[in-house]
């Protein structure tokens, strides 16, 4: 991945959100993107979620296409699923001008609605800041190859606002392990991102 003077970049065309650039490439701030905050948490040890041009991802609570957008610089394909209508609108603008990513307009807690236009995947990426986190990522799990990787960022609040963040990253991990997933690793996305954990999962 591209990281010049400790800033994560991208090498795709810029102007999609407003994001600066640097040196002819797009940057990637992680106080907008819980992707780039794991990146700069990690970064000595980023192998395990590094994006390269061989993946196919399934990227769940794609918005507006922000984070979406810096993934399609890296990998090969993006399967971009989003339920609300004003962000998907930006989205499909987005997907417009880099040609492998798919905006799918969809409830990502009924995978049915899209499994026709789906492959299997080697990376599942969910941002969907919702009660049920956990459920969801299983329910996708058919798309994801075996031994591929579930990266979730967890928004502890959206979960259930009245329970400590710490206790709602435990229920999460653990039902997460219940739907066959060995968590490989887990953090927490200060400074970037408060009260959000972001667990890292392998499919056995
Ligand atoms: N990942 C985005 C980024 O970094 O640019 C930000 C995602 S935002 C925190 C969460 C998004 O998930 C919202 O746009 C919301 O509409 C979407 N979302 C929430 N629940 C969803 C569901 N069940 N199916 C599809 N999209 C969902």
């Amino acid at each position: 991945m591209i990281i010049i003077d400790g800033v994560l970049l991208s090498k795709g065309k810029g102007g999609v959100y407003g994001e600066k650039m640097m040196k002819g490439f797009r940057v990637w701030d992680p106080y907008r993107s819980k992707y780039a905050a794991l990146f700069m948490i990690k970064k000595d040890d980023i192998k395990e979620v590094s994006l390269d041009e061989d993946l196919k991802v399934l990227y769940l609570g794609a918005a507006n296409g922000t984070t979406v957008s810096h993934f399609a610089d890296y990998v090969s394909c993006v399967y971009a699923v989003e339920f609300a209508p004003r962000p998907m609108q930006d989205l499909i603008e987005v997907s417009k001008r880099r040609k492998n990513i798919i905006p799918i307009m969809a409830d990502a807690e009924n995978p049915r609605e899209y499994a026709p236009f789906m492959e299997t995947v080697d990376m599942i990426y969910q941002d969907v800041a919702q009660p049920g986190q956990a459920k969801i990522a299983a329910l996708n799990l058919p798309f994801l190859k075996k031994d591929g990787l579930l990266i979730l960022m967890l928004k502890t609040r959206s979960v259930d606002v009245r329970v400590d963040p710490r206790t709602v990253f435990l229920d999460s991990s653990k039902q997460l392990e219940e739907s066959g997933l060995k968590i490989t690793d887990a953090c927490w996305l200060e400074p970037y991102h408060h009260d959000h954990a972001c667990i890292i999962c392998r499919k056995m």
